[in-house]
C-alpha cells in the first residue's frame, strides 16, 4: 500500500561500528572503507593462526619433550 518510500538498509561496520548505508555500489559492504575491510581480514586471518588443530597444552609439552 505505502511502499513508495523505500530506504536502503543502514548497517553498521563490522570492524569500526559506523553505520553505513548498504548500498550495491559500495565495493567495501559491509565495510564503511577498504582500511576497515583490510582490518577484519587480518583479524580473521590472526584468529585463524589462533585456533590450531591441537590446545596449547599438546604444543607446550612437546616443546619441553624436546628440551628433556
Ligand atoms: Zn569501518
Amino acid at each position: 500500500m505505502n511502499n513508495s518510500t523505500k530506504k536502503p538498509p543502514v548497517v553498521p561496520c563490522p570492524n569500526c561500528g559506523t553505520e553505513l548505508v548498504w548500498d550495491t555500489s559500495n565495493s567495501y559492504r559491509p565495510f564503511c572503507s577498504a582500511s576497515c575491510k583490510n582490518n577484519d581480514l587480518v583479524a580473521w586471518a590472526n584468529e585463524d593462526h589462533a585456533i590450531p588443530g591441537q590446545p596449547l597444552e599438546d604444543v607446550f609439552s612437546e616443546d619441553l619433550d624436546r628440551n628433556y
